[in-house]
């Protein structure tokens, strides 16, 4: 059994899960313990002691830690990356890839400690002084989901550190084994004992043991909307109420105009929509396109999905893993039976496949005729199944990419200056994209969305220290002449 890290201690539990390989369900990558309610308090307490020493820590010493963190994670990226790619089913180069990213990251934040900054500001009063500085939470709670098992605790838990907060960490219950992996090599870079605690196990009894304690200042969370909203309740309800930072959904949109180059727009929408198994929150699920290059795109789409070889992550050739797991799968099919029965037409995929492991295995799926109103339109499915919803011009793709409850994501393939401008300046997204795929962001930047897809500070680049620190105010009357 692969245990949790609480106070220093690597803890066994009671109860253990298995990590299946969604790519051969014979493969058993581990038994990852299960933390209980006792074990998630002491987790807390852990923490909420460690933490007035390590909010004063300097930072220098934060600055070495996240840098070794990240020399490691980089050093094994290849070793890592393959473990993601089998419990997750990304393909390998995406693995590595992502694990790349979360090294990055740990470096990033390693120089971040040394650039925390504040302000000195003139009084509006004779002789008086303000200072404005930058000080951490508390014990930040992280709650992350399964489809970047390494990279999204990464973009947490290298600022919580790096601003001097400590932290209790729940992975997602489908991806320990990155969890642990990432875990023990951050706990033999020198953190002190509580500084950063794993607690695996399942929403219902770690993560609400998490949003009941009143010792967790914040919690940063990433996941899907209706569990979003239940932080939200219970970090509203909390006294004192914590601060929460809430990542969510997507159904993120990818205009294709007419003067769009081709190639390209299908090169960005094939990828968007289907690498990593369209399992991207960031992925783009709706191709609007419009009317004069609607039908090309249409046949190029389809003749490059041909092209794309699903099969085991880990296989030399593999294009696209296999769905996530059996509920992920079904939840796939759903959506695609409903979309036929909306009236879509189901132009590409959509198939259960098999192959020579016993896997999850789904050919991307294709939608055409969709109107922006059906349900496989307005939902996030988080699957290969991508919907195509034909524009007449310009502004009604506009309109049509801007009419969702969602505003993570949202892309434009374009020759036009005009265009690409006026969206960048129009898309109600917290991302724009132009040329680009929706999905595949850089590490430095701010990430996050708007309306249903994101609720409070950014995450990423320098802008997470708006989450992860407190601002303090700070007058001095006669501390000089003046
Ligand atoms: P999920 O909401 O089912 O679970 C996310 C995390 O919340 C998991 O660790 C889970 O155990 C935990 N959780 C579940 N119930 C809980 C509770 N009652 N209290 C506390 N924690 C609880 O999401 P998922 O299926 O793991 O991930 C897929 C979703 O994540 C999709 O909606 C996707 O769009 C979203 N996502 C968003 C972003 C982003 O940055 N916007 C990035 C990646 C994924």
């Amino acid at each position: 059994m692969r245990n949790n890290h609480i106070a220093g201690e690597w803890l066994s539990a009671s109860n253990a899960v298995a990590n299946v390989n969604p790519s051969d369900t014979r493969d058993i990558i581990g038994e990852y313990a299960q933390a209980s309610v006792a074990q998630t308090k002491r987790a807390i307490d852990a923490a909420y002691d460690a933490f007035p020493a390590w909010s004063r820590s300097t930072i220098q010493a934060r600055h070495d830690i996240l840098k070794s963190v990240g020399d490691e994670v980089l050093a094994r990226k290849d070793e890592l990356g393959r473990l993601l790619s089998r419990e997750e089913g990304k393909i390998l180069a995406e693995g590595v890839g992502e694990v790349t990213r979360a090294g990055q990251i740990f470096h990033y934040f390693a120089g971040e400690c040394l650039r925390l900054s504040g302000d000195k500001l003139g009084s509006v009063r004779a002789g008086v002084d303000v200072e404005i500085t930058r000080e951490p939470v508390g014990v930040v709670g992280l709650i992350t989901p399964w489809n970047f098992p390494i990279a999204i605790p990464a973009w947490k838990i290298a600022p919580a550190i790096a601003y001097g907060n400590t932290v209790v960490f729940k992975p997602a219950e489908l991806v320990s084994a990155s969890a642990h992996a990432l875990c023990d090599i951050i706990v033999r870079a020198g953190l002190p004992p509580g500084v950063f605690n794993l607690v695996m196990g399942s929403g219902g009894v770690v993560g609400e043991a998490m949003l009941s304690s009143a010792k967790l200042a914040a919690i940063s969370f990433t996941g899907s909307v209706p569990t979003g909203r239940r932080v939200a309740e219970a970090c509203i309800s909390a006294d004192p109420m914590k601060r929460m930072q809430l990542e969510m959904g997507g159904k993120n949109p990818m205009v294709v105009l007419d003067d769009a180059d081709l190639t390209l727009a299908v090169e960005c929408a094939v990828n968007s929509s289907f690498f990593s198994t369209g399992q991207r929150c960031t992925a783009s699920s709706r191709l609007i396109v419009t009317g004069g290059i609607h039908d090309a795109f249409l046949a190029a789409m389809t003749e490059r999905m041909n092209a794309l070889v699903v099969d085991d992550a880990c296989k030399d050739g593999t294009h696209i893993g296999p769905v996530v797991d059996q509920r992920q799968l079904e939840q796939d099919l759903s959506y695609i039976r409903l979309g036929q029965d909306e009236g879509a037409k189901l132009v590409a995929g959509g198939e259960l496949l098999k192959r020579d492991t016993p896997g999850f295995y789904l050919s991307p799926a294709l939608f055409s005729e969709v109107d922006n109103r059906m349900r496989v339109a307005r939902e996030e499915i988080f699957g290969p199944v991508a919907t195509v919803i034909r524009a007449r011009n310009y502004d009604e793709a506009l309109e049509i990419a801007n009419d969702t409850p969602f505003g993570l994501s949202s892309g434009i393939c374009t020759t036009s200056l005009k265009y690409a401008s006026h969206f960048k300046r129009n898309a109600e997204a917290g991302m724009v994209i132009v040329n680009l795929p929706t999905a595949g962001v850089d590490y430095h930047v701010p990430f996050g969305g708007r309306k249903g897809s994101s609720y409070g500070p950014r995450e990423q680049g320098r802008y997470a220290a708006e989450f992860y620190t407190t601002v303090k105010t700070a007058y001095t009357f006669g501390g000089y002449a003046p």
